[in-house]
C-alpha cells in the first residue's frame, strides 16, 4: 500500500475487493488487512481521509445492508445480538434469527394476511349487498387461524427475550440459612461473566453467570420471616416479588432445621429447587455436636447423602402433610444437599439448576426476541380479533390492513424510518 500522492510505502498488507451488489452491504466494499499498529493505522487513515473517506458510524454497515435489501430488520437486530452474545445459548439464538428463521415466519403470516385481504376486497366489490357466504366463511376461518397462530407464538413465556436479557433465578429462604454464602460460592465458581447487574437494589444482590451456556442472573434476596421492622418489611416485600418474578427459585434452608422447608410450599412445582445447606454440620460429628444440629433430616444423613450423590428425598413434606385433607399420594420433593462453606454439593446443585434451565429453554420453534416484536404482534393479533367482530366488510378490511402493517413493522417493510435510529443506535462501530 502506497501513498498515492508521494508514492511512499505505507504498509505491506492485503486488499480484498467485494464488488456490489454481491457484497455484504450490497455496495462495492474494499477491505484492507494491515499490520494493526497505531503508526500504520494513523498513516493509512490519513491517506484515506485525504481521499474523502470517513469512519463508519455504529451499525452503518448493517444499516446499509438493510437498506440495500440484503437483510430484513430482524436479521439486522440479530447481528447486534450476535455481537453482544455472552453465552452459547445467546449466540445460537442470534444465529437462528440471522439465518432468517423468524423473518420467514412473519413474512409467511404477512402473505397469508395479504391473501385474506385480497379476497375480502374482491368480495366488497361484489355488486350484492352481502358477501357470498362461502367467501365470508373462508375469510373468517383464515383470520381465526392466523390470529390463533400469532397468539400461540406470543404465549411463549417470553423465552426469547429472557435468553437475550438473562434468565432470572432467585435465591430465597429464611434468614441465616446461607443464601448470601451460596451466591458468593457460585459466583466464584462460575466466574465467567460475574458482574454486578445494573439496577441492583439495596437489598437484592444480583450476579450474572454463564450456566452451561445459558445467561443466568442470580439474585440473593432478604431472608423470609415475619417482621415488625418497616425497613425489613420492605426488603421482604421485594424479596417475595423477586421470588415471584423469577423463573426458577433456589429455596435454601438449614439442613439442621428441616422444618424450614415448609416455607417453599408457596412455590410448588419443578421450578423451585430445594437446597438443604450447611450439610457440613451434619457430616462432621465433631462440628455437629457443638452446633446442636439435632434435628437431622432423615433423608440427609451422611450415608444416604453419599449414596445418592448429593440428592436426598425430603422426609418432611412441603405440601402440608400434617394438615387435614392432605393428599398422601403426593411424592415428597427432593432436596439437594450442599454446603456453601465447604463447597460440597455445589456442583450437583449447579447441574440441577442447569438442567432445569435447559429443560425450560429447549427452543424448537422460532421465538421472538425483543419487546418490539412482541408489541407489534400483540397489535396484529388485536387487529385480527377486531376484524372478526367488525360489523361491516369495509371495517373488517381496515382492521386486516392494520394487522398487516403491524407485521410489516417487525421485518421492516413499513414505517422503517422511525425505527432505524433506535435499532442501530445500540450497534458497535464496525458492524
Ligand atoms: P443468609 O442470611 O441466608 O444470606 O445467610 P448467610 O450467607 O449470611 O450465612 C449465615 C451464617 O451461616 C454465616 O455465619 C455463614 O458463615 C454461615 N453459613 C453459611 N453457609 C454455611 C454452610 O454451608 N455451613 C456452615 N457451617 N455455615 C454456613
Amino acid at each position: 500500500m502506497v501513498d498515492p500522492d508521494i508514492g511512499e510505502l505505507l504498509d505491506d498488507g492485503l486488499v480484498l475487493w467485494f464488488p456490489g451488489p454481491h457484497s455484504a452491504t450490497g455496495e462495492d466494499v474494499a477491505e484492507l488487512h494491515v499490520h494493526g499498529s497505531r503508526a500504520v493505522l494513523a498513516a493509512i487513515m490519513q491517506v484515506l481521509r485525504r481521499l474523502g473517506l470517513r469512519l463508519a458510524e455504529p451499525g452503518e454497515f448493517t444499516r446499509r445492508a438493510f437498506q440495500n435489501g440484503k437483510l430484513d430488520l430482524l436479521q439486522a437486530e440479530a447481528i447486534a445480538d450476535l455481537a453482544a452474545a455472552e453465552t452459547e445459548a445467546q449466540r445460537r439464538q442470534a444465529l437462528r434469527q440471522l439465518d432468517g428463521e423468524l423473518g420467514g415466519l412473519y413474512r409467511g403470516w404477512s402473505n397469508r394476511l395479504t391473501r385474506i385481504l385480497a379476497h375480502l376486497e374482491a368480495a366488497i366489490d361484489f355488486p350484492e349487498e352481502d358477501l357470498p357466504p362461502e367467501i365470508e366463511e373462508r375469510i373468517v376461518n383464515e383470520t381465526e387461524t392466523l390470529a390463533a397462530k400469532i397468539e400461540r407464538h406470543l404465549a411463549d413465556g417470553h423465552r426469547g427475550e429472557r435468553l437475550r436479557d438473562g434468565i432470572m433465578v432467585a435465591i430465597v429462604g429464611p434468614p441465616n440459612v446461607g443464601k448470601s454464602s451460596l451466591l458468593n460460592r457460585i459466583a466464584r465458581r462460575e466466574a465467567a461473566i460475574t458482574s454486578p447487574v445494573a439496577g441492583t437494589t439495596r437489598d437484592i444482590v444480583e450476579v450474572a453467570i454463564d450456566l452451561q451456556g445459558y445467561p443466568v442472573i442470580l439474585a440473593d434476596t432478604a431472608g423470609l420471616r415475619e417482621s415488625d421492622d418497616l425497613v425489613e418489611q420492605e426488603g421482604l416485600r421485594r424479596a417475595r416479588r423477586r421470588a415471584e418474578e423469577a423463573e426458577i427459585r433456589l429455596f435454601v434452608f438449614d439442613a439442621c432445621n428441616p422444618a424450614e422447608v415448609r416455607g417453599a410450599a408457596v412455590w410448588p412445582g419443578p421450578d423451585t429447587i430445594l437446597v438443604a445447606n450447611k450439610i457440613d454440620l451434619i457430616r462432621s460429628p465433631k462440628t455437629a455436636e457443638p452446633r446442636g444440629c439435632k434435628n437431622v433430616m432423615p433423608g440427609l444423613d451422611p450415608g444416604i447423602h453419599e449414596a445418592e450423590s448429593g440428592t436426598a428425598r425430603l422426609a418432611l413434606s412441603v405440601d402440608g402433610r400434617d394438615e387435614p385433607g392432605h393428599d398422601e399420594s403426593v411424592v415428597p420433593p427432593k432436596a439437594l444437599a450442599a454446603s456453601a462453606l465447604t463447597g460440597e454439593g455445589v456442583d450437583a446443585l449447579l447441574s440441577a439448576l442447569g438442567a432445569r434451565v435447559a429443560e425450560n429453554y429447549r427452543i424448537e420453534a422460532p421465538v421472538l426476541t425483543r419487546a418490539r416484536h412482541r408489541q407489534a404482534l400483540e397489535e396484529a393479533a388485536a387487529s385480527l380479533q377486531r376484524s372478526l367482530g367488525a360489523p361491516l366488510p369495509e371495517l373488517r378490511a381496515e382492521d386486516l390492513r392494520l394487522a398487516l402493517r403491524s407485521l410489516g413493522r417487525i421485518t421492516g417493510t413499513v414505517d422503517v424510518e422511525d425505527l432505524l435510529d433506535v435499532i442501530f443506535r445500540d450497534f458497535c462501530i464496525g458492524k
